[in-house]
């Protein structure tokens, strides 16, 4: 019997074991089971490799309650951090390993299903984020064009290439300076007149580009079609004076969604399209917990807000369940 199952070894996952451990409960009764091969996934997949990773990311206070805690850093810096905190704490990951099924037994314990076995838990907490879900625009990507709409910046080295970015977020700022280093030519479509969205070092760097011709900016653009014209992506715009342009590369930077269908399975209650959460990031079931992006709204959060929100579900999980005292008050 585990004290503490986290499904998510990313900064939420890691950050809520390393909360359990820091409060005193053993590292044999806590486990990580990660559906990818390796940890902290979202961010090696999405973050552009020249990426700073920003403390205060969206906005959010870089200021961190609980035992994790990052300045600016880069991302291998970010991803050492993390690294050096499952060795440290002697933490054990499952890799590979997804949950498919939980069972709450009548003392309220849980068991947990996965392809490979199954663990019985005391709590659970979810840490899978948002970003195994990236929103896909409304019209169809054609299959033909796998490889050339994309979702993030890593999959493929993109040089060379006359490239759309879809998006007015921090991400699409990220892209569009992740690709403008490497000989693009470097479109951005946003369907708004001006960046509201972004913190001000985004946004500066992306009008900055514009201003250096680097990125063209089309503001108040809507791609309404994506087609393959001889293996590449063909685009219609809405209005008239964007047309229809062929592109190497069209890359979606439109942030993630609640992974509904999941927690739902989980028998998590929703009230609309957000997970019921009661103090503390409980769910509408008893000892099951969220941390990170999907504490964080639809805008979703930022690492030092997952390290925080595990802080704040640990206090509860501590005081209410495992009889631990957490370190920080
Ligand atoms: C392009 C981009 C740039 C960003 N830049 C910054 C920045 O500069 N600073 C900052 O603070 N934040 C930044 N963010 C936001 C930050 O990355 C997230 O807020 C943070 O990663 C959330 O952590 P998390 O652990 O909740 O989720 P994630 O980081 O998404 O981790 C979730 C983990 O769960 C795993 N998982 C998913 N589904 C399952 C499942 N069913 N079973 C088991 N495991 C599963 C995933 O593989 C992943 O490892 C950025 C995000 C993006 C997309």
């Amino acid at each position: 019997m585990y004290d503490l199952l986290v499904i998510g070894a990313g900064p939420a996952g890691i950050s809520m074991a390393v909360e359990a451990c820091h409060s005193g409960i053993d590292s044999g009764k806590i486990i990580i089971l990660e559906k990818a091969e390796e940890h902290s996934f979202s961010i090696k997949k999405y973050y552009p490799d020249s990426k700073l990773v920003s403390a205060n990311y969206k906005g959010f206070e870089a200021k961190c309650s609980g035992v994790m805690c990052i300045p600016d850093l880069t991302k291998h810096e970010t991803i050492s951090y993390l690294d050096k905190a499952i060795l440290e704490n002697n933490l054990t990951v499952h890799y590979s390993e997804t949950v498919w099924k939980m069972h709450q037994n009548e003392d309220k314990s849980f068991i947990v299903y996965t392809e490979k076995g199954e663990y019985h838990t005391k709590i659970v907490a979810i840490a899978i984020g948002i970003l195994g879900k990236p929103n896909k625009p409304d019209y169809k990507i054609p299959l033909k064009l796998k490889e050339r709409a994309l979702f993030d910046v890593t999959t493929v080295e993109i040089r060379n290439s006359r490239v759309l970015i879809v998006g007015g977020g921090d991400s699409a700022s990220e892209y569009c300076q992740f690709l403008t280093q490497n000989g693009n030519e470097v479109y951005l479509s946003y369907r708004k007149k001006d960046f509201t969205r972004m913190n001000e070092i985004n946004r500066e760097s992306l009008l900055e580009l514009e201003r250096e011709k680097k990125v063209v900016i089309l503001r108040e653009s809507n791609v309404v079609a994506l087609e393959e014209k001889d293996g590449m992506p063909y685009v219609k715009f809405q209005e008239e004076r964007f047309g229809e342009q062929t592109y190497d590369y069209v890359v979606y930077a439109l942030g993630g969604s609640t992974p509904e269908n999941f927690l739902k399975m989980l028998g998590i209650e929703f009230d609309g399209e957000d997970p019921i959460l009661k103090e503390h990031y409980e769910t509408s079931v008893q000892g099951l917990f969220l941390t990170g992006d999907l504490t964080a709204g639809t805008k979703g959060g930022s690492i030092i807000w997952a390290f925080n929100s595990s802080n704040t579900a640990m206090r509860k999980i501590c005081r209410d369940y495992l009889n631990c005292k957490i370190d920080i008050e």
